[in-house]
This record gives C-alpha cells, sequence and structure tokens, in this order.
C-alpha cells in the first residue's frame, strides 16, 4: 500500500499512471495532498468515484497518527505523533498574534544523540532517524487537523537536524516545491555540527541557518553541551565565518540565558566579542524548565540588561516568545512520550 503523504509529483505520476490514469490527474492528487490537506482519497471529489476507488486499494492519505493533541493557552498546539512503528515525535504550531504566520516546529529525529544538559529530549537519547517522508507528514497532519496553511517551518523539534541532513534536505526541498513554501521560510536549527555546516555551506539553500551556541566560552559551553568537546567553539567559529562568506547569508545566535551560569555582563562582552565578525542576529531563549536539573531562568531585568549589553556591541538582538510552556512545548521540553500522571 503506497502511502502518498509525502511523495513527490513525479512520485505520484508514478502511481496514477500504473493505474491508467494521466499526468493531469496526478497533479490533482498532489494538490489535494498538499495544499487541501484531505485526510483521505474520498475526500478528491474531482476524481470520479470509479478512480478514487482504484486509488484507494493502491495508496492512501497517510499512515500517522495523532497519538495527543494538546491546546496551550497562547493558542500553540503540540501533536504527539505515532508513526506505524509506534515510535513517536512531537511537533507544534505555534501562532504569533502580531504576524499571520503560522509556524510549525518539525522534529528531525526521535530522541536526540547530542544529549545537550538542560534539554528534554537529549535526556531520551538516540532512538532512530526520521526519514523524509515522516517530516513531512508532521506539516501536513497540522494542516489536515486545523485546516489551516503552514507558512514558516522551523527545524527545532526533537533532533539534531544536521546529523540526519540528507532527510532534512529532501524535507526542504519538498516544503519548497509541493506546500510552496519559500526557502527562505525555513529555519535549520544546529548544535553546531560542523561537518554539517560545512556541507550546507556549499550549497545554495537560501534557508536561515541557527546556530545553538549558548555560551560565550569553551568552559561554559562544555559545561553544557557535551558536543562542545567534539567540535569546540573556536573551531565552529572558523566554520560559520566560511558559510557566511560562502552563502553570504546572516546566520541565528540562539543563546539559552540560564540564571547566574551565562547571563552575566562578562558573559555578554565575551560573546559580543565572539560573534564580531559574524554576520548573525541573536536570539535569547531564556531557560524553561525542564525536569532533572538545577538551571534557573533569568528574571526579567537581567535578559533586558543582557540584551542592552550586545546591542550596545553593535548587534541585533531579540528574545524569543516563550510558546505552549503549560503543555510543555515550549524549546526543548519536547520528550517524544506520553507522560502518565503520578
Ligand atoms: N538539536 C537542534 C534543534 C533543536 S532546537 C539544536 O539544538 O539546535 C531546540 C532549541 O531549544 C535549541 O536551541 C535548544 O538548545 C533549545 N533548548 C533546549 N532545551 C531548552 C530549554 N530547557 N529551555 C530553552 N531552550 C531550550
Ligand atoms: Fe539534541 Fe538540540 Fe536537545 Fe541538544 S538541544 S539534546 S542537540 S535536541
Amino acid at each position: 500500500m503506497n502511502v502518498l503523504s509525502g511523495l513527490s509529483l513525479e512520485e505520484i505520476e508514478n502511481i496514477v499512471l500504473g493505474l491508467g490514469g494521466s499526468k493531469f490527474r496526478a497533479r490533482q492528487i498532489h494538490n489535494w495532498i498538499y495544499l487541501k490537506s484531505v485526510s483521505s482519497i474520498d475526500e478528491m471529489t474531482d476524481l470520479s468515484l470509479k478512480f478514487r476507488q482504484e486509488l484507494n486499494s493502491v495508496a492512501k492519505v497517510s499512515d500517522v497518527k495523532i497519538k495527543v493533541k494538546q491546546v496551550s493557552n497562547d493558542g500553540t498546539i503540540k501533536y504527539l505523533l505515532e508513526y506505524p512503528d509506534k515510535q513517536c515525535v512531537e511537533t507544534v504550531l505555534m501562532r504569533f498574534d502580531n504576524r499571520a504566520n503560522l509556524t510549525a516546529c518539525v522534529s528531525s529525529q526521535v530522541g536526540c544523540a547530542v544529549n545537550c544538559s538542560f534539554c528534554a529530549t537529549g535526556k531520551r537519547g538516540f532512538i532512530r532517524n526520521l526519514d523524509y517522508k515522516e517530516i513531512i507528514e508532521q506539516v501536513l497532519t497540522i494542516q489536515r487537523d486545523t485546516g489551516l496553511k503552514v507558512t514558516n517551518i522551523v527545524f527545532m523539534g526533537q533532533g539534531e537536524p544536521l546529523l540526519n541532513l540528507d532527510n532534512v534536505l529532501k524535507a526542504a526541498h519538498i516544503f519548497n516545491e509541493s506546500f510552496q513554501i519559500g526557502a527562505r521560510r525555513l529555519t535549520i536549527s544546529t548544535s553546531g555540527i560542523i561537518p554539517g555546516i560545512e556541507k550546507l555551506s556549499d550549497i545554495d539553500l537560501q534557508s536561515t541557518l541557527a546556530i545553538s551556541l549558548h555560551a560565550p566560552n569553551h568552559n561554559i559551553r562544555k559545561q553544557l553541551m557535551k558536543i562542545e568537546e567534539k567540535y569546540p567553539m573556536d573551531k565552529l567559529h572558523n566554520a560559520l565565518k566560511n558559510y557566511i562568506d560562502k552563502t553570504g547569508r546572516r546566520i541565528t545566535i540562539e543563546y539559552l540565558l540560564i540564571k547566574d551560569l551565562n547571563d552575566t555582563a562578562q558573559s555578554a562582552k565575551e560573546l559580543g566579542i565572539y560573534l564580531k565578525d559574524l554576520k548573525c542576529n541573536i536570539n535569547l531563549i531564556p531557560y524553561n524548565p525542564t525536569e532533572k536539573n538545577d538551571y534557573k531562568r533569568p528574571d526579567a531585568t537581567s535578559i533586558m540588561k543582557f540584551k542592552y549589553l550586545l546591542e550596545h556591541m553593535g548587534k541585533k538582538v531579540t528574545v524569543r516568545l516563550e510558546r505552549g510552556a503549560d503543555i510543555d512545548a515550549a524549546c526543548g521540553q519536547l520528550r517524544g512520550r506520553v507522560l502518565k500522571a503520578d
């Protein structure tokens, strides 16, 4: 049985031509899947009943189940999705009041091998990569369930996208071609996997690269992120400089603010120096509590002070709006499992 979600137009054509249908039929089916987000072949009302029956005998729209759906007070929706092998990941839909944008935060892996000290996903360890169709299914599920069209996609759910780059790039291509979401509306976030950044330097993707830096120097970063041992900040700096020079693109630096650990004036200054020659926007993320660690979120005054110090050094800085914390959908809170009540 073929699953239509995630197939390219050519792949849909192959199925349709096999049934004696035309390329035009294939285009209609393609649009039903990606632009009108139907859940079943029976909803493809401009196909003849007979053709729908034939198609039903060889294909279905999706094989992903919504296991849990939670809606936050701020309108953020978090889905726990289950794939046929019973593995689950989360995907989150965020709306920002001041914009018409609907942003999907997608997962690229089940679990994550990088295991950063502050992140709930890392605590699960690495389970498996998602293939590109499974990534695409996350956005289609959101569109089917809400009847809305996603406008922006961030690879900021579970997993390290640059450790599953081939599938992430294939998914990005289909978001672009089939969903008609421009590459500029896609952001790929990484903990700093240098070989992946080098690969991205050589292709003209036009999407935004976001780096989870989170520290102003090697010692603090090592405490927070084990990956610093393998890909230290000085080498990362070279890779980023090279990426910016080659692509001409501005990167985003994500910086998690943890009280008394990396939120001091000294840290802001060191960070400003590290970023001095890198064309970037800085996105400050006040720490969101997850289970089992002692980190604390700084108060609003410290956050503003940190922001001001960086702005004073000529950087453009935003503070990330927290979304969906009441349903554990905020950054770093995705666990990918059903939490049982104690
Ligand atoms: N693995 C990639 C993509 C996940 S993005 C990466 O790490 O970049 C998720 C973002 O949320 C990352 O910037 C991550 O560092 C951040 N994050 C993780 N745990 C967090 C927490 N407890 N509070 C706030 N942000 C967190
Ligand atoms: Fe993995 Fe990113 Fe979480 Fe680190 S922050 S454990 S890289 S998902």
